[in-house]
């Protein structure tokens, strides 16, 4: 974790930096969809010196009205999940596969994810977190693939709350599918797997 002064603030300005070239992004058809319906890109939120980084699969209608991750109905289940793990908000940074939402909530596509996810790895690298929390199957998929774990890529009902731990030719890190939390709005049996998760992944930074 960065402690001084001068690493911080170089990881704010590299932040910066990343947030300045997504808001002038015109890599994939997305950006016409936000500047038509004066959505914001939702860059991503936290702390740059997290343990634990959350990475999602892109922003809905409230985050893409505020610019903020996970501030609709699943923030509210994150938020829950968090508080339930002993997880502060404030100390993890969250992400998303994309930077902007697709129309009517649509899966992302390939080209998309092509074109947003090198801000994600540059976000991931500023951050360097211990631990990634891949919330759902977009975000496992695009993760496991990066740390060259391409070949455990298996539906989020088969490997959700396993650890998968990458090479340290990779940065050594800890990576945890999840359900996304988007699954528990409406059926709490989820929210309670999801809880259980939670706690295996708050484990790996030494809580619990
Ligand atoms: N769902 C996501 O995957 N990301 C968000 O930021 C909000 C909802």
């Amino acid at each position: 974790m960065a402690t001084n002064t001068g690493e911080i603030s170089e990881k704010t300005a590299a932040m910066k930096q990343i947030k300045d070239e997504v808001v002038a992004c015109r890599k994939c058809a997305l950006c016409e969809f936000r500047r038509q319906n004066n959505y914001f890109p939702v860059i991503g939120q936290g702390n740059h010196c997290a343990k634990i980084m959350f990475v999602g699969e892109a922003p809905g209608t409230n985050e893409a009205k505020t610019g903020r991750p996970f501030c609709g109905a699943a923030g509210k289940i994150l938020d829950e999940l968090l508080s339930s793990a002993g997880i502060e908000r404030e100390e993890v940074y969250i992400g998303n596969v994309l930077k902007d939402r697709p129309p009517g909530n649509r899966n992302p596509q390939p080209e998309e994810i092509a074109a947003c996810t090198p801000y994600l790895e540059r976000q991931i690298e500023i951050i360097n977190p211990e631990v990634i929390g891949a919330l759902g199957n977009f975000s496992v998929a695009f993760l496991l693939e990066k740390y060259g774990l391409k070949d455990k890529i298996q539906g989020i009902s088969k490997i959700h709350g396993q650890i998968f731990e990458t090479g340290t030719k990779f940065g050594g890190k800890i990576i945890v599918p999840l359900y996304h939390p988007a699954v528990a709005v409406y059926n709490a049996n989820m929210k309670e797997i999801l809880k259980n998760d939670f706690q295996v992944l708050a484990r790996q930074i030494g809580k619990n």
